[in-house]
């Protein structure tokens, strides 16, 4: 059996590459414990996507990676789709703010195809740049998070959030974003949190927090919804950028050797968690119900 104490193990986003590590990598997850993986997209090409078949490719490869990691590692993967937010800066460049805005909502309505096609659980990453940039993409790229939260809400899926470290006042925002668009805010979810939010009763935005070891103690206890991540990259260019993808099942096994009552809170972002936000129900063997 999979898992830990009959529990799937859930890392909420992690990315990996043809390039990269792989299927090697999710082997290491799956022996320390993990069952199943949010996979997102990323761009796998040198450039910038510049046209909606760029994204189709991209979002092509990432299947195909899901696939072969189901077959040969028989780990459980979420697909999730979307342009990445950071790619309308680079697009802007060569096709201007107005074309490189145009590209991005084709590519997040295919997303939203993906979803109802149920190639996809969810759109992500969406959102803004972590940097700042000029204002007029400041401008566009707001636009098209908006466009996306109505993507979502018209697939009726939720869609994990790219954007630099978030105050009180940026949780607020955000959840008024959702609510302005018609989604209900626990279908959102702010992915790389990176400090603890404290759980409000009522509707909120969904933290996923970056598996370090003081932040997960901090937030186990929390009644939730959260998730945990790595944001593994799989870039051996960059080893150490971010946590490795064995982290969470490691962290999760070290909580339960601690404290077997560790198991009733992991249920929390590994099973009710993931039930809430994503109507799925996951299982120790791998498995993905609806
Ligand atoms: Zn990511």
């Amino acid at each position: 059996m999979g898992g830990i104490s009959g529990l799937p193990v859930v890392d909420h986003h992690c990315h990996l590459a043809p390039s990269g590590e792989g299927v090697g990598a999710v082997r290491r997850f799956r022996a320390a414990g993990g069952t199943h993986l949010f996979l997102a997209t990323q761009n796998y090409e040198p450039r910038v996507p510049l046209d909606l078949e760029d994204y189709r490719r991209q979002f092509e490869t990432t299947e195909r990676l899901a696939r072969d990691v189901r077959e040969d590692a028989g780990v459980g993967v979420l697909v999730v789709v979307a342009p990445y937010p950071v790619d309308l800066v680079g697009a802007a460049a060569t096709l201007g703010v107005d074309g490189a805005l145009e590209v991005h909502r084709r590519a997040l309505d295919l997303a939203g195809r993906w979803v109802r096609e149920r190639r996809a659980v969810a759109l992500g990453e969406v959102g803004w740049p972590h940097f700042e940039v000029a204002p007029d993409l400041a401008a566009a790229s707001r636009q098209a998070f908006r466009h996306a939260l109505q993507v979502a809400r018209d697939a009726d899926c939720p869609a994990v959030v790219h954007s630099p470290d978030l105050d009180a006042a940026g949780w607020s925002e955000l959840e008024a974003e959702a609510q302005r668009a018609g989604l209900a805010p626990r279908r959102l979810v702010k992915h790389y949190a990176r400090a603890r939010r404290a759980p409000e009763p009522g509707a909120g935005v969904v933290p996923s927090y970056l598996a370090r070891k003081e932040l997960f103690e901090q937030v186990l206890p929390d009644p939730g919804p959260w998730f945990l991540e790595t944001d593994f990259l799989d870039d051996p260019r960059r080893p150490g950028a971010v946590l490795d993808l064995a982290t969470v099942p490691r962290r999760a096994a070290a909580a339960v050797r601690r404290s077997p009552s560790a198991v009733e809170l992991l249920a929390g972002p590994f099973l009710r968690s993931v039930e809430e936000v994503y109507r799925l129900r996951l299982d120790p063997e791998g498995g993905v119900r609806a």
